[in-house]
């Protein structure tokens, strides 16, 4: 039987690859050395913020992100391991910068240059107050001490739970984050290649120690913007984890 740890480090190596390696290293000694090398325990001065689980991203919303449900078990599994939470939800106004129907001729996943530039186009989603950008049901944190919203200005979207797309204008959560002394973040949730990605890097870019919990989100994957996603997370300095890492 293969112990825990060892099928954590096998899962992270994934494969074929892995396979070969236990067959080479041979010694389980070996292996609870590496597993443990990748374990990382959250301290007090960590936050676990869960980008955007809400109904519009996930099976029967108007953005859904493929399989983004799958994300609610595994958040649920690791919000007892936080101290600290904050939670996101993308919350635009009606007729939003961000929707296609908002501009004429134009589809979603096209793409518009808006004042502070390039923007994709999406279908409507996420409307302030609607069912749709009710975060899902099944999402379970009621230790979680902050719903911060983004994208409620008209003509500005946010991907990022620091910074609105023009780059410029916070959202304030930098701020709670330092005022609470809080110094890493683990970041979770829909979707990896855009909001979960733009908000770890931004929390970066703030001063953060960053790890980003791969199989706590889900992408939507629009024109290789996933893997292009992980290769910008990773020039930020953002770790890749997976929930098992975590204990
Ligand atoms: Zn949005």
């Amino acid at each position: 039987m293969v112990s825990t740890p060892r099928r954590r480090f096998l899962n992270t190596l994934g494969g074929q690859a892995a396979v070969a390696a236990a067959a080479s290293a041979g010694s389980g000694w070996l292996w609870a050395a590496q597993a443990a090398s990748n374990t990382v325990k959250p301290g007090t001065d960590a936050a676990l913020i869960v980008v955007d689980v809400q109904n519009c991203f996930v099976t029967g919303g108007t953005l859904p992100v493929k399989d983004g449900e799958q994300v609610v078990p595994v958040i649920n599994a690791l919000a007892p391991k936080f101290k600290n939470i904050v939670v996101t939800q993308d919350w635009h106004t009606k007729g939003h910068a961000s929707f296609a129907s908002a501009h004429a001729g134009k589809k979603p996943f096209e793409n518009v240059m808006l004042k502070y530039g390039q923007q994709v186009l999406w279908p409507d989603h996420c409307v302030q107050g609607t069912d749709d950008a009710a975060l899902h049901k099944d999402l379970n944190l009621p230790s979680a001490q902050l719903v911060i919203r983004k994208g409620y200005n008209p003509g500005v979207d946010s991907y990022s739970a620091f910074m609105e797309a023009d780059r410029k204008t916070a959202t304030g959560l930098a701020g709670y984050l330092k005022a609470r002394g809080i110094k890493t973040v683990f970041v979770s949730g829909l979707a990896t290649d855009f909001c979960v990605g733009w908000t770890a890097m931004d929390a970066r870019k703030a001063g953060f120690k960053v790890y980003v919990i791969e199989d706590a989100c889900r992408a939507i994957d629009l024109n290789g913007s996933l893997a292009a996603a992980w290769k910008a997370m990773a020039k930020a300095g953002c770790k890749r984890v997976q929930s098992a890492d975590i204990a």
